[in-house]
């Protein structure tokens, strides 16, 4: 007989490890708690001042270097992806006079080879220590600090030295998103999937009972199968007021070395279509781009992009979102913003599925933490962005995790029926 799974949350890892389950012969429910697949994959549109709509992004944007897993599934459901003419990698520093994006790439070539030369367990921030007393000017270090604070979304000094060469990598690769919206990865496996995915379905409580797992739904009610994947943001398992889920010593100690990154988003409509660009503000922890749609010419949105809680607490977006467009329009005056375009600001730490944007990883963390995290508790399983640890914090980490997540549960389903 085909075991039943239960998956909760439908974002990249749920969907992923869903696909892989069905393909794999089980009996697939996946329960979300929102009115929609993608989690914080979320594409929506703008309208410009002439009327035409244009999709923005208001959670992942770019598909990057290695993301085999994503491509595909994007073969599988006939998805192309659309080159953004820019690099995602390469910025030009809007509020450093002087300065120009290649002197921030000959900066962090620079930081690259410094990882060489520092501990194991140092941090980013040890990294810049290291330029500074080595000769590199201040501003450049700090263009570098911004650089990293901004990719990772957590500050300098709490994350691992290696995140400098690997998120915030400084080479002019292309970068791309999905034609149509990001979301339309998930929307392509929620309809192959069907009746099985559940939107607005809440699960309050996942645990381990006989030789399955109960779930808890918000109603009340109560669903067993053979065995779960929780597919869940790492935030809403660690909240105090979060959905219970089982847990261990080691996971818990793999997991204090998982920082929840903070970031938010603006998008506002321009009066006419601008050349693809890349500027960032060094002081303000975000950076601002222009790019190309899938009808091949620029889309006229600007989009900008904030970086780590103490940059999003300075620019008070929580009070005020809408505090950061002058600031936006003070960095792009090349830049025809509408003057009546309402920016629409997309803050992840308010999102109550979510409430945080992605995870990164602290200084020492080891393969064994990363094992650690992924190890199932009795039948219930972890998938998602967090508990991947080369693509950690990526589109790509939650679909690889989640996939793991299925193969597991399958290997285990199997030496059970065996036995
Ligand atoms: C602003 C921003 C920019 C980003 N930029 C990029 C980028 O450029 N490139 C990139 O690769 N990645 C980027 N990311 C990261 C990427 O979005 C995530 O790594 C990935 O989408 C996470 O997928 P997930 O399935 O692990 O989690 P999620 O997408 O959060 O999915 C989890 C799902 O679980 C649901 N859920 C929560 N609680 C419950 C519950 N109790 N019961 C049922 N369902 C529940 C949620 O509603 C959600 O749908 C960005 C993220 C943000 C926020």
């Amino acid at each position: 007989m085909s075991p039943r799974i239960a998956v909760i949350g439908a974002g990249f890892a749920g969907l992923a490890a869903a696909h892989r389950l069905t393909k794999l012969g089980a009996e697939v429910s996946v329960l979300e708690a929102r009115d929609r697949v993608g989690g914080r994959v979320w594409s929506t549109t703008v309208t410009a001042p002439d009327g035409s709509e244009h999709v923005i992004e208001r959670g992942a944007e770019y598909v990057l270097n290695g993301y085999d897993h994503l491509r595909a599934i994007l073969a599988e459901l006939g998805l192309e992806q659309v080159d953004t003419g820019m690099s995602y990698y390469v910025r030009e520093p809007g509020d450093l006079p002087g300065r120009t994006a290649q002197d921030i790439v000959e900066a962090g070539r620079a930081a690259g080879a410094a990882i060489e030369r520092v501990s194991a367990d140092a941090s980013a921030e040890d990294v810049l220590a290291l330029l500074t007393a080595e000769g590199t000017p201040v501003e450049l270090v700090d263009a570098l600090r911004s650089r990293i604070e901004v990719s990772t979304a957590v500050p300098a000094a709490t994350v691992t030295a290696e995140s400098l060469a690997h998120v915030a990598s400084f080479e002019p690769l292309p970068s791309y998103r999905i034609g149509g919206g990001n979301q339309r990865l998930a929307l392509g496996l929620a309809e192959l999937l069907g009746s099985k995915v559940r939107l607005n379905t809440p699960v309050s409580a996942v645990e381990n009972e006989g030789h399955g797992v109960r779930l808890t739904l918000a109603d009340g009610s109560v669903e067993e199968y053979d065995a779960a994947i929780v597919a869940v943001p790492l935030a809403l398992l660690q909240a105090e007021d979060g959905r219970a889920a089982p847990t261990s010593p080691e996971r818990e100690r793999a997991l204090s070395r998982v920082l929840l990154g903070q970031a938010a988003k603006l998008h506002v409509a321009l009066g006419s279509r601008p050349s693809t660009s890349a500027v960032m503000s060094v002081a303000g922890r975000y950076w601002t781009w222009t790019a190309y749609a899938q009808d091949g010419q620029v889309a006229p949105v600007l989009n900008a992009f904030m970086g780590s809680a103490p940059a999003i607490a300075a620019a008070r977006l929580v009070e005020d979102p809408q505090a950061w467009a002058p600031e936006v329009a003070a960095l792009r005056p090349d830049l025809d913003i509408a003057p009546d375009a309402v920016p629409t600001v997309t803050v992840w730490a308010e999102d109550p599925w979510a409430r945080f944007a992605y995870a990164a990883h602290a200084p020492g963390e080891t393969p064994v933490d990363a094992a650690a995290i992924e190890a199932p508790i009795g039948a219930v399983y972890f998938a998602g962005e967090y508990a991947e640890a080369e693509f950690t914090g990526l589109m790509e980490g939650a679909i690889r995790s989640g996939e793991r997540a299925a193969e597991s549960v399958m290997a285990a389903a199997s030496a059970k029926a065996g036995a």
